[in-house]
């Protein structure tokens, strides 16, 4: 028996008695408890981050959700109606790298129950009515495709034929390039879209949630008449590391949070998750003329104490 025998035996025994470290992906799944990756002061009860609209109560981040946790928390559950979107040919290139893009989508689909990373779904908030759209980050990385494309318009289209407002919650990290100038063209479809929705008069809000980037922000999403954000979000267009090399400066640490955004005029307001239904609800009454006496107050006092804050930093 030469030393490395000898040590992988040892190493062997010291594994058997200290038993298996990392629990399994089904054991991590089948859990009551969750590890967060924000301040790390341990795990928590998912129930707890459920109640808590999935923002860590130590350091107020705001976690990913899927598009059902999302309108969820939007309309309230079972509050509102999932629009079926039409699905294109998939993988179009028939792409394949290390795995094929049809894997990919297969797996994605398993991994998040919906057919691709955008949601449409109808619904009231506070007695409004309002078409929404929302994008799982955990599908392909938010990425839009040409099914994504469609979905997007699709809600658009819904929107203007049922004279409703479009609030979008868009993320994701761009464009979907297993679907090259297919899904770049995605861009130029869904900017027209969003025309036809504004020459129809119809309001669009768009909330901004961890991680926006890329060209989702080059297109659809920095159109709104409205924009929120949720705090801390990551908006973004090319990545930190890729402007600095380029410009060659040292950027704040807070460069392209939704905070440092709203600073230079593209976000008009940074809203904490729970506030946001009533925040939107609250615009729109006024935007639709519905109730604005009572509302257009609400939101008068919320301006006036940002303006406070504002100018006293
Ligand atoms: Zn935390």
């Amino acid at each position: 028996m030469n030393w490395i025998t000898r040590a992988l035996k040892i190493g062997e025994k010291i594994k058997k008695s200290i038993g298996k470290k990392f629990p399994t992906k089904a054991e991590q799944e089948s859990s009551k408890w969750s590890a967060l990756d924000c301040c790390m002061k341990g795990p928590i009860l998912k129930s707890e981050m459920e109640k808590n609209l999935y923002v860590c109560p130590s350091c107020n981040k705001h976690h990913r959700i899927s598009c059902r946790q999302r309108f969820d928390i939007f309309f309230g559950k079972n509050s509102y109606e999932i629009i079926n979107t039409p699905l294109p040919t998939e993988d179009p290139l028939n792409w394949i790298d290390t795995k094929s893009y049809k894997e990919r989508l297969k797996e994605a689909r398993k991994k998040t129950n919906q057919n691709c990373a955008v949601m449409i779904a109808k619904g009231k908030i506070n007695n409004v009515e309002v078409t929404a759209g929302a994008i799982n980050f955990d599908f392909i990385g938010g990425s839009v495709g040409a099914a994504e494309g469609e979905a997007i318009i699709y809600g658009v289209q819904y929107a203007i034929d049922n004279k409703t407002p479009y609030v979008f919650f868009p993320c994701g990290g761009g464009q979907r390039m297993f679907e090259s100038l297919i899904a770049l063209a995605n861009m130029t479809r869904t900017t027209l879209a969003i025309n036809e929705l504004k020459k129809n008069n119809l309001p669009y809000i768009v909330c901004f949630t961890d991680p926006t980037a890329g060209g989702i922000t080059a297109s659809f999403a920095m159109l709104g008449d409205i924009h929120f954000a949720e705090p801390g979000c990551l908006v973004a267009f090319a990545g930190k590391r890729v402007i600095q090399a380029t410009v060659k400066e040292e950027l704040s640490p807070d460069f392209q949070t939704a905070e440092f955004v709203e600073k230079h005029g593209f976000i008009d307001k940074v809203v904490h998750r729970k506030d946001l239904k009533d925040q939107v609800s609250g615009l729109l009454s006024i935007l639709l003329k519905k109730n604005s006496d009572v509302n257009s107050e609400t939101l008068n006092e919320t301006s006036e104490s940002n303006i406070q804050t504002r100018e006293a930093s």
